[in-house]
This record gives C-alpha cells, structure tokens and sequence, in this order.
C-alpha cells in the first residue's frame, strides 16, 4: 500500500529529526524512516553518551584535587558497569522523548531500512515487509559509521560504537587515530584510569586545528601520563591464546599485552545501498553528498542534511541546516539557508578545546597579514596544586580595525566559555568591543577581554 507524505525523511538522527519537526510544526505530512534507534549518533553512540564520559573523566580529575583542596578523599577503584547501566538507562529515556516528540508532532515513523526507488519514493524494507511511502519533497539525513581499516586483524578492535558497549574499564587501551574522537576517548580512558597509548601515523594529532591547541594538548596530555606515538602506521593488529592484543607497525615495532584497541580514524558516510544510484545521484569519492547553499542535491526535491553532506559534521551543524531548509520549503523563506561560516566547535578532552573561526595558518593565507593576541595562564582553579596545569588563548585579528577572525582556547572552562565568544565573531567583534567589555573575575573567560 503507497502513502503519501509532503516530506519524506531517511534517517532520524540529528538532522532527520530537526527537519521532521520544524517542517510539521508548519502543518506538513511528515514521514521518518529510521533502522536503528531514534536520535541517531549523536544520541546513542555520539555527544550523548561522550559527554556522560567526558563528565565522570572531569570528576576524577576533580577527586584528584581534592586533597590539595583539604579534602580527605582516597579514590578507590572505579564501578564502571555502574555508570554503564545508568548511562545506557538515560539513553533509553531520551530515545523515549524522542518517541513521544515526534508522535506528538504526528510525524509518522516508519522503522526499517530506506532505499529510493525514485524520485519521489521510498521502500521501506522491515524485517522482509516492504512498504512504499511517497513524498513531495525527500531528505536524505543518513548520517555516517566509523571506519575500520583493511588491515589484517584490524576486527580485533572496536570503534567509538564499540567503546559505548564496553562492560568495563579496560586495563590497557591503545587508540589509533588523530581527530576529536581519538583525543576525547583517549583523555576519558586516561583519566579514568586506563593505561592508554595513542598511536598516530603523522607526528601530531588534530592537523586541522590551530597549533597552539594542538602543543598545549599534547603537552598536557603526556604530562598525564598518555603514551603518545608519532609517525607510527599500523600494518597488523593480533590476539594471543589469552585474549590480549598485540599491535604491529609498519616499522615492525609492536605494541604487546592490551585489553582494547580502539579505532579513531575518521567516518564514512552511509550513502551505499540507499537507492542512489537508481535515481541517478551521484556521491564524491569520499562517498558524501554533495549539496548547494540550500542542501539541495543534483536532483529535485531530493535534499541532504549533517553529516552525509561532508560539511562540519557536528550535531547543531545538522539540526541549523535541517530547519533552514523547513523553514524555505514550508514557511515560504525563500532565502533561508545555514551559514557555514564561524562555527564554533568544542572538543571534548583533558583540558577541553574551545575554537570557534580561522586558525592562524588559515588566516595568514587568507588575509596575508593578520595580528596574533595570545597568552598563556594557569587557572585559578590549580591555586593549590603543586601540579599547575597551563591554559592557552589566541586570538588572531586583521586590518586596522582588528577585527576578530578566530579564537581558539585550551583549558578548564573552555568548553562553557566559547559559544558567547562565537557569537561576539559573528557579529564582526573587533578586538577593542572585547577590550572595551569589563571582565567577570575571577574566571577563565576574561582572559579574553584582558588579552595585551
Ligand atoms: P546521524 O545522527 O548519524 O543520523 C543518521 C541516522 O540515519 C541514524 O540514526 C541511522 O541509523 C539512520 N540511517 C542510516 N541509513 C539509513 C537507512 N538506509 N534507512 C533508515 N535509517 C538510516 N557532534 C557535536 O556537535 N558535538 C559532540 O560532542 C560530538 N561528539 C561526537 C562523539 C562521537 C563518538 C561521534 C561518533 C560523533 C560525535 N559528534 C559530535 C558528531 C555528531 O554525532 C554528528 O555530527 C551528528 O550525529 C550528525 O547527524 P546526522 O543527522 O547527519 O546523522
Ligand atoms: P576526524 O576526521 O576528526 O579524525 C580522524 C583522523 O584520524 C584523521 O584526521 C587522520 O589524521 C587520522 N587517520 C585517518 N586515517 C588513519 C589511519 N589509517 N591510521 C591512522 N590515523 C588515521 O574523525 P573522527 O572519527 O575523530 O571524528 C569524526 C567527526 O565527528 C569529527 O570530524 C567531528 O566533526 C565529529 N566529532 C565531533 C566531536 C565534538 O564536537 N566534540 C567529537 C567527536 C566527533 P592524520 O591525517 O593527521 O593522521
């Protein structure tokens, strides 16, 4: 039997949802079609679940400066199956929100695997039963999966998916990898008592980032104690009779006696087997969807949102994109469309990065010349360590009138301190609105109105 929708929806994650539910906010016939749980990555095995991590990582640093606080605290162990249980128990009820929003939206949710069969339909493929739902209009919002290397032996790892199902805190971790998930998970598993070695192929980790975010984390992060390789590739990964894992690189150095292994090596987008090629859209060699300005694909009608598009693949990058495009197809905004510029981003390590515009690199050889403010402090929460960890702040201006163009902080409180910094940038902040704001003492985030 054939329904008809005004949008179809494929995927309910970030993007999907947002979309979903702006559209039928405006009166639309809403269809979503999801084969796993509702909230996608982000919800079940993305920032969700991370930042619950990132959270008990933060409060065993903080039982660590305790005692210099004059507190007579001992850590004793840790009960991880404990924090699992009630982690996965406050996922569950999120999947339940989400439920209920959209029911309440009267967005139709079909569960099952989704193919285009043309332009204007999708079949939706449900433990053998299939249905055919129609749309006027059809966004694609699939998302992406981890990647793991063709290596030999390489399924003896696990990927952040896999690090959400871990009953316990394993012993000896090595994580492969050089992006955010790789440095969050290694500083979570670090701080919570693992022994975690990180094996890069180039000699740092976070390339695209600014580098003094970049030196400043590695610093700290070897400072706690992480084994960091550089310029190690891995060419094989194997397991002895007892269950460990022995990693070996390609220059035949090997990584004995872990308990994990982790890949961290980017995402791909899940663009296969969803009927791309029988409508004839055509994907990038990396496998993403290509989009204009307004998410539209090559094809009309048919529109790509989040990650699948290759774009900023952050969790509020595909809700903006997803309600922009609700608000032009069914709110008569002709105009309405994301800005991709100045999106600020946090990564979620130990201390946390806050970075929101160009790094100096970036700008340097967009602007030729550009001035760069930049301090290093200690937070006035290590007043009483012995063990004083830095922070860092750059700022980086351009022209006379030196207007701002990138900020990128390391340490506590970056995380909280960025998204009002962002929007200062985004109204075109120059250098003397921050100076010329009185600061709020004492904290972290006046060092970026007293920057000299
Ligand atoms: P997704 O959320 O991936 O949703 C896609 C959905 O489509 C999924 O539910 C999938 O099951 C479904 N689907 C796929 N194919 C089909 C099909 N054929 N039929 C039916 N359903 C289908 N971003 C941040 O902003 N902050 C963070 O702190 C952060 N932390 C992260 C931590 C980790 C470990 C990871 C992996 C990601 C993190 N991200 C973070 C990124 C964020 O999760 C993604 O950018 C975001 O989820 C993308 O949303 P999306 O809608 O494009 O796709
Ligand atoms: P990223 O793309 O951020 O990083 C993966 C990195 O791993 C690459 O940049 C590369 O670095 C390295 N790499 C690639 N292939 C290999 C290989 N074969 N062996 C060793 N290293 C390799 O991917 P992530 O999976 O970390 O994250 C995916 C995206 O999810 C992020 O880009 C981000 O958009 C989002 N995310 C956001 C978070 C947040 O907002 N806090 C948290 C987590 C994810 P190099 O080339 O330098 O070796």
């Amino acid at each position: 039997m054939k329904e008809r929708y005004d949008l179809l929806v494929l995927g309910a994650g970030s993007g999907g949802i947002a979309t979903a539910r702006r559209a039928a906010s405006y009166g639309a016939r809403v269809a979503i079609i999801e084969s796993g749980r509702l909230g996608g990555t982000c919800v079940n095995v993305g920032c969700v679940p991370k930042k619950v991590m990132w959270n008990a990582a933060a409060l065993a640093h903080g039982l660590e400066m305790a005692a210099d606080y004059g507190f007579d605290i001992t850590r004793h162990g840790y009960d991880w199956s404990l924090m699992k249980k009630k982690r996965d128990a406050y996922i569950a009820r999120l999947n339940g929100i989400y439920q209920r929003n959209l029911d309440l939206d009267n967005i139709k949710i079909f569960q099952g695997h989704g193919r285009l069969v043309d332009t204007g339909r999708i079949e939706v493929i449900c433990e053998n039963e299939k249905q055919l739902i129609e749309g006027k209009h059809i966004l694609i919002a699939t998302g992406g999966r981890p990647v793991v290397p063709d290596i030999p032996g390489a399924e003896y790892g696990i990927t952040s998916d896999g690090f959400f199902e871990l009953e316990d805190l394993p012993k000896r971790v090595v994580v492969i990898g050089a992006g955010y998930i790789a440095v969050e998970l290694a500083g979570v598993l670090n701080m919570l008592g693992s022994r975690v070695t990180m094996m890069l192929r180039k000699e740092i980790f976070l390339r695209n980032f600014d580098a003094s975010l970049r030196e400043c984390l590695m610093e700290e992060m070897l400072n706690n104690g992480v084994n960091i390789l550089g310029s190690t590739q891995v060419s094989c990964v194997e397991k002895s009779a007892n269950g460990l894992i022995e990693i070996v690189s390609s220059n035949n150095q090997k990584i004995s006696d872990n308990n994990c292994l982790i890949w961290a090596i980017g995402r791909r987008p899940n663009t296969e087997n969803i009927g791309l090629d029988t409508v004839g859209l055509e994907v990038t060699k990396e496998g993403f969807i290509e989009t204009d300005e307004y998410q539209n694909t090559s094809i009309q009608g048919i529109y790509a949102v989040g990650d699948i598009t290759g774009r900023a693949a952050l969790t509020p990058v595909a809700i903006a994109a997803g309600r922009h495009l609700a608000e032009r197809l069914f709110n008569n905004q002709p105009k309405a469309k994301l800005d991709y510029n100045n999106i600020p981003s946090v990564i979620f390590s130990h201390p946390p990065i806050g970075t929101v515009g160009m790094t100096e690199g970036e700008a340097r050889e967009y602007y030729g010349e550009v001035k760069v403010h930049q301090s290093r402090y200690t937070n006035i929460v290590h007043a009483l360590s012995n063990h004083k960890k830095r922070s860092s702040i750059k700022m980086i201006t351009v022209g006379a009138r030196e207007k701002v163009v990138g900020i990128h902080v390391i340490g506590e409180g970056a995380d909280e301190m960025m998204q009002g910094f962002a929007v200062a940038i985004k109204m075109g902040a120059c250098k003397s609105d921050l100076d010329g704001t009185v600061a709020i003492h004492p904290t972290a985030s006046e060092e970026l109105v007293l920057l000299h």
